[in-house]
This record gives structure tokens, C-alpha cells and sequence, in this order.
């Protein structure tokens, strides 16, 4: 039987526990966590990602700023407004929605950020701490993962974990989680990437598989086992005849022909994508708390 790993259901059992947590420190004159989010120029999949981000905090009654920037952003301009933010109290965490005008440096923006505020996970001593197995802000997605592992508490111990994609932001720190001395974890980690030769010989002995490429239905049934569990990452817009829209969300994985063969499976819409609004919640909580970085 294959059972749903449903991300968006326990995305809401998390935003619940906060909105909870919230009360609490309302009613104990506690400061209300304040997560900001820089925004620059237009383009319209980072916009729906920024505007559910601030949803999610006014859902959950968190403080949210949003920062719009034009597209004609200076790199210099970018970086006085990250100093700023790194400096204000108020601000417990915030994030710059990636990717950025080309002409903007990312890694240079990145390294910018106040590694106690960068609740993305995204510096590069975050992602030290993150290989070191040292307390930090896990990067929203992989984190978002990790969390649904644990709340179905799917068996990953001595497991073969193959992780498809070479990300900063999922594949590779997903790699580094599923290997580490914890649960989840504790797998024996392969991961493929573009240049992989035979990925199907790789993909058909996984006993976990975290699908992290972006092309559409990518994974068939033939290469994977049965009982396989599924962790589909990518969300592409694909032509469809049967919505009003014209389009759909396509995860990386056939999911009609590989969810028979699964004994989990993540849903595209409503598996991953939910779990990373929640783990950005759960992080901007503990940059609040000072949990990290006392
Ligand atoms: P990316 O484009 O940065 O990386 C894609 C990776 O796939 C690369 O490392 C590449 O080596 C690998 N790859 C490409 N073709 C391959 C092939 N034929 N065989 C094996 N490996 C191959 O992508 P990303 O930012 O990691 O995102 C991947 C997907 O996940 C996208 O669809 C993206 O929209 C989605 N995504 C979803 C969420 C979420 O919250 N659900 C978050 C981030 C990304």
C-alpha cells in the first residue's frame, strides 16, 4: 500500500504549533518574531514565493517586512540594505529571494548576510555548521524534508538514500543530511547529478529517493524498486488540457506510474513545497529565540 507523505497537512500542523507558540509569547510580553524578505526587480515566481512566505508569518502571527527593489538594484545599494538589516533589532531574520539580477553578485549578497539572521541557511558558515552536524538554520527545503521523514518517522537508518540534483540549495545539503549521525539520517548517501552515467542502475536500488532536478516527470516507474519512498522536489509548469489555467504543476517524478511501486510518496502540488514555508517559520522562530547564535 502506498501511503502520502502530506506535506501540505503537516506544514498546517506546524504553522498551528506556532501560531500557539505565538500566543504564548504574546502572553508573556515576549518579543513577536520579525522575519523581512528582500525582493529585487519582477519576476513573477519570486513574487509568489515572497507573497506566500509573508502570508505564511501573518497566518501564523509573525512580524513580516517585505522590501521591494527595482530591477535597476546597484550590487552597492543591494548590500546597504542587507547591513542594514543586519544591524536592526527588530529584524530576527530575513531572507534575499534568489535568483538576483544578473548583474548583482549572489554569493557576494550571501556572505553579506549576518550568519545569526540568515534563517535561508544559505552562508557559508550555516552550510559549515550544516556539514559539522553543529547547531544552525538547515536551508528551507532540504529542512522541510527532514521534518516530513520525521513526522511519518520513515525508517532511514542504514538505508541507500539517492539524492538526484547537486543544488547549494537542495540536492547537495540534502546529500550531507541523509549521511549524517541523526535521525533522519544515518543513510548511505549516492548522489547523482548531470553528469551521472547510468542513473537508472543508481535510481533502482535507492530505498529513498529525493528528486531534485526540475525536469518534469523525469523518474518512471522502471527505475525505481517496490517499496521505494519518494521525495519529488521539482514543481515545473507544464501546458495542460484539463485545467482552466492551461497548465499544471509537474513534480520530477511520473507519479501515476511510480506511486504504486512506492511505499511513500511526496505529492506535486502539496508535498515539498508546502514544508518549506513551514521550515522558514520554524528558523525565523529560533533566530527570534537566539537558538543558533546565543
Ligand atoms: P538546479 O537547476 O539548480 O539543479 C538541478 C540539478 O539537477 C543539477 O545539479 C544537475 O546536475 C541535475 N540534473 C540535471 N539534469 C540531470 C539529469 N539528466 N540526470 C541527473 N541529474 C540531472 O535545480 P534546484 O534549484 O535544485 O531545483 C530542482 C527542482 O526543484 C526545480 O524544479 C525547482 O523548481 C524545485 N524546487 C522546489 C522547491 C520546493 O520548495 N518544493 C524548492 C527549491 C527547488
Amino acid at each position: 500500500m502506498t501511503e502520502i507523505l502530506d506535506g501540505k497537512l503537516i506544514s498546517q500542523q506546524i504553522q498551528e504549533e506556532l501560531f500557539l507558540e505565538i500566543d504564548r509569547i504574546k502572553e508573556q510580553g515576549g518579543k513577536i518574531p520579525h522575519l523581512a524578505a528582500i525582493l529585487v526587480g519582477n519576476d513573477g515566481a519570486s513574487e509568489t514565493y515572497v507573497a506566500a512566505k509573508v502570508k505564511a508569518c501573518e497566518k501564523v502571527g509573525f512580524k513580516s517586512t517585505l522590501l521591494r527593489l527595482p530591477e535597476t538594484t546597484t550590487e552597492q545599494e543591494l548590500l546597504a540594505k542587507v547591513n542594514k538589516l543586519n544591524t536592526n533589532p527588530e529584524i530576527d531574520g530575513y531572507i534575499v529571494q534568489l535568483p538576483l539580477p544578473k548583474h548583482i553578485n549572489e554569493n557576494k549578497i550571501i556572505e553579506a548576510i549576518a550568519p545569526q539572521k540568515d534563517v535561508d541557511g544559505f552562508h557559508p558558515q550555516n552550510v559549515g555548521r550544516m556539514a559539522l552536524n553543529l547547531p544552525t538554520y538547515l536551508p528551507a527545503t532540504p529542512y522541510g524534508i527532514i521534518q516530513l521523514l520525521e513526522r511519518y518517522a520513515i525508517d532511514t537508518t542504514g538505508k541507500h538514500c539517492v539524492v538526484i540534483g547537486r543544488s547549494h540549495i537542495v540536492g547537495s545539503p540534502m546529500s550531507i543530511l541523509m549521511a549524517r549521525n541523526a535521525f533522519p539520517g544515518n543513510c548511505t548517501v549516492t548522489l547523482c547529478h548531470s553528469r551521472t552515467a547510468n542513473l537508472k542502475e543508481f535510481t533502482q536500488k535507492a530505498d529513498i529517493l529525493i528528486v531534485a532536478l526540475g525536469k518534469p516527470e523525469f523518474i518512471t516507474a522502471d527505475m525505481v524498486k517496490e517499496g521505494v519512498v519518494i521525495i519529488d522536489v521539482g514543481i515545473t509548469r507544464i501546458p495542460s488540457a484539463t485545467t482552466k489555467s492551461g497548465f499544471k504543476l509537474a513534480g520530477d517524478v511520473h507519479y501515476d506510474s511510480v506511486a504504486p511501486k512506492a511505499s511513500f510518496i511526496t505529492p506535486v502540488p502539496g508535498g515539498v513545497g508546502p514544508m518549506t514555508i513551514a521550515s522558514l517559520l520554524v528558523n525565523t522562530l529560533k533566530a527570534s529565540r537566539k537558538e543558533i547564535y546565543k
